[in-house]
């Protein structure tokens, strides 16, 4: 391990673990290249690669370039591949767009926002509380008397899937746990959250090659389709520990694409939203005018319940709420459908099916991004319906705005974002957060 002092200067460190061919001995190397200084230190069982970086995100990229020429370097010296595909995700993942299978969230279930996120909005001086649904709060008092209540909102439930019934051959029937387009499902892993762990399969219909031809030229419905985990019978799934009404998640690793700022996982709906609201509330200057709520709500996508808890939790003046918007720059969709552009910078919505934003609220979101240079995009939404839906309704009413983050293929196994979109969201909710005093939030507020 480093000592307390190496470590003190680490900003950013991570573990991996080996297999028995690393080498047992302690390799340190503190490096200098072209100004970049690196350090790597490892040990037999486990690698931790301590890199000292800056906290600023863009120059992330800079700094894989710097790895990539070390790496050549480091190679005879046993620093494996895996070791490096961790770095570059480490890089490129900003630590606040969580985005590993591993972060499962769905109606019933909720294991994110990451434990290390929590612990460093504690740091930071947020109180992080819970209502009963499992909506999280992380809040921070103003200093200001009567200070006006800001909440941000982002769900981090996902889209999924829930056990409904298991035939005795072994097969899982399931029902939805929000919207899916069944065209999405066929052969895609998926994980049962079992209260043994998780248990693996892929969705599964009829054969093509036992379809007669009529069948053929049909889309398979939802519910032809099946769970198969390789069971035999419906002992075997009981064995696994799989039950009635277990909750069922999308697999799917994070991927970097060949743009690096472009990531592809599930779940960006809303886990680009929960990483907004963290990464500004992360980096807010210390002092600001209001008492902040950031809330990760809870079963969204099965009807906004979470917000419609949290909101009475927060009891706001002022409400933004950080979501995925659906960019239309995609083949099939004309510009008067969907003009938002993905790598086009955040979206506010003008229109949705149960929300119509606050008009002082959308001018102030509108004249701040155009004070600080920030690309805006305009979006409505005649289909669909956010948390704000019901945040703007609480008590005698919240001004609210949606903030959207463009994102391809959302409640799929694999959506994509664009990591420009997801910085300039942080910049703009930030620079507005900072515009709403208490006089501003009363203005806002009022219909004189
Ligand atoms: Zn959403």
């Amino acid at each position: 391990m480093f000592s307390k002092e190496e470590s003190r200067i680490l900003r950013h460190e991570f573990w991996t673990s080996f297999g028995k061919s690393f080498p047992r001995k302690w390799i340190l190397y503190d490096t200098k290249i072209k100004g970049f200084s690196f350090k790597f230190h490892f040990d037999t069982k486990q690698a931790l690669v301590a890199l000292d970086l800056e906290d600023d995100l863009e120059n992330r990229i800079k700094y894989w370039e710097k790895l990539q020429s070390l790496k050549t370097i480091l190679k005879e010296d046993y620093l494996s591949e895996a070791v490096f595909e961790d770095i570059k995700e480490y890089l490129y993942t900003p630590s606040k767009i969580p985005s590993t299978q591993q972060n499962h969230s769905i109606a019933q279930t909720r294991s994110f926002p990451q434990k290390k996120d929590v612990k460093n909005l504690k740091k930071l001086g947020f109180k992080v509380i819970k209502d009963n649904l499992g909506s999280m709060f992380a809040v921070k008092k103003s200093k200001t008397k009567n200070a006006r209540k800001v909440m941000l909102a982002a769900h981090m439930d996902e889209v999924g899937f829930m056990v409904k019934h298991i035939s005795s051959g072994g097969y899982i029937r399931f029902t939805t746990l929000g919207g899916w387009w069944d065209q999405v499902l066929l052969s895609q892993r998926v994980a049962i959250k079992t209260r043994k762990g998780d248990v693996i399969g892929v969705i599964g219909a009829k054969p093509p090659h036992l379809l007669s031809p009529e069948e053929r030229n049909k889309v398979v419905v939802r519910k032809n389709m099946y769970i198969d985990i390789g069971a035999t019978s419906d002992k075997d799934v009981e064995k696994a520990g799989v039950r009635v009404g277990d909750p069922i998640v999308p697999v799917s690793e994070f991927t970097i694409l060949a743009n690096p700022k472009t990531y592809m996982c599930k779940a960006f709906d809303d886990r680009v939203g929960c990483g907004v609201v963290i990464s500004a509330l992360s980096t807010l200057k210390k002092s600001h005018p209001n008492t902040l709520y950031g809330v990760a709500t809870v079963q969204e996508e099965v009807g906004v319940r979470g917000a419609t808890t949290s909101v009475d939790m927060v009891d706001p003046d002022i409400a933004i709420i950080l979501e995925s918007d659906i960019a239309g720059d995609v083949p099939g969709i004309k510009p008067d459908e969907s003009s938002t552009k993905f790598a086009g910078g955040p979206s506010l919505l003008l229109y949705d099916a149960r929300m119509i934003p606050n008009l002082k609220l959308r001018d102030l979101v509108i004249d701040t991004a155009k004070k600080n240079k920030i690309p805006l995009q305009f979006t409505t939404m005649e289909g669909g319906a956010t948390d704000g839906s019901v945040i703007h309704l609480h008590k005698y009413g919240v001004p609210t705005v949606v903030l959207g983050v463009p994102s391809r293929h959302i409640h799929s196994h694999n959506s994509i974002i664009h990591r420009d979109d997801f910085d300039y969201t942080v910049k703009l909710l930030k620079a507005i957060i900072q515009k709403l005093d208490k006089k501003t939030v009363q203005e806002i507020k009022s219909f004189r």
